[in-house]
């Protein structure tokens, strides 16, 4: 029997996730397939009833499912509890469905490889406060970060969000107005500063004023598509560590692939393998 896991989501644009498991499942020997189902609202409720089936070793779950998804699982991990989205799904001992966030913690391993140290101790500046903004935000004062302060273009979902987490580790956290004086203030003392709008992706503009930073500043951007955003390329003319998303993509798929799998360290296979998606923006759109 051929083994299945289905991505859920509205609008399905991307192959990257399809990309990286299928190399990573015959890189394992194991046999089984990444699908992609690009379903309505009404249908979420089946297609995850569908997943208890044998042949189901998990789901992935994308926007806008990510909440709704939550609800129609047996179990939800605390951290995907915590942050209010559950991005894939796997089986327990007993074929409960259990939901759990991997973009938290591959966001944590992406930011740290890209800063070549750790988030503790760090104050950290995020632009924007949507779904990746809740996953960066927790990862940030779960690993220990003194300060996070969330600026967005919308006020009250920076408020929202930094109320949201204020309770998760020991750091402080505060919303602001993207751009605005308070946010500005926070760049100039900031490790890292962290691009998590669309901006640089679907829309143009600026988020973050690299100007500003310390010299020792990393600036960290989730977009991926394009490779290298007008935030990255500033910053680099700046002479500042920068990454983009890629690594979060990389590091949070392999997280899920051991969750369904058992099997650890697909990384390496899995940039390979999306490396040629990445390079060509023609076939990621
Ligand atoms: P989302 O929930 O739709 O949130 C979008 C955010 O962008 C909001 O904070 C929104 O502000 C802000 N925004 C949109 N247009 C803006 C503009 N013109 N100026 C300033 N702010 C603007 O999206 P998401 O799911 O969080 O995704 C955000 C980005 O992260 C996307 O580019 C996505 O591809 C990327 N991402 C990457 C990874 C990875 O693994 N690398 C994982 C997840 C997401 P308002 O609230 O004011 O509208």
């Amino acid at each position: 029997m051929t083994r299945l896991v289905t991505l859920l989501g509205k609008p399905l644009r991307r192959r990257h996730s399809q990309v990286m498991h299928d190399a990573a499942f015959a890189a394992a020997g194991i046999d089984a397939r990444y699908e992609l189902r690009e379903l309505e609202a009404d249908e979420v409720e089946a297609a995850v009833s569908a997943a208890r089936g044998d042949e189901w070793l998990g789901l992935g779950v994308t926007a806008p499912y990510k909440r709704v998804v939550a609800g129609l699982c047996d179990v939800v991990e605390g951290e995907a509890s915590a942050i209010g989205a559950v991005n894939n799904v796997t089986k327990d001992g007993d074929g409960r469905l259990v939901g759990f966030n991997s973009d938290a913690p591959g966001f944590r391993a992406g930011v740290e490889r890209a800063m070549d140290r750790t988030l503790a101790g760090t104050a950290v500046v995020v632009a924007g406060a949507g779904g990746a903004a809740h996953a960066v935000v927790y990862a940030c004062l779960a690993a220990g970060a003194r300060s996070v302060t969330v600026g967005n273009r919308t006020a009250a979902a920076a408020d929202t969000i930094a109320t949201r987490f204020s309770g998760v580790g020991m750091g402080s956290t505060r919303g602001v107005v993207l751009g605005g004086a308070g946010f500005l203030d926070a760049l100039v003392e900031a490790d890292l500063a962290v691009n998590a709008t669309t901006v640089g992706m679907v829309d143009a503009g600026a988020t973050i004023d690299v100007s500003l930073l310390r010299d020792a500043a990393t600036v960290f951007d989730l977009v991926y598509v394009p490779v290298e955003t007008p935030l990255l390329a500033e910053a680099r003319a700046r002479g500042l560590r920068a990454a983009n998303g890629a690594e979060m993509l990389i590091a949070q798929a392999a997280i899920a692939f051991e969750r369904w799998t058992g099997i650890a360290g697909m990384d390496g296979v899995m940039r390979d393998a999306v490396a040629p998606l990445l390079a060509d923006p023609a076939a990621s759109a």
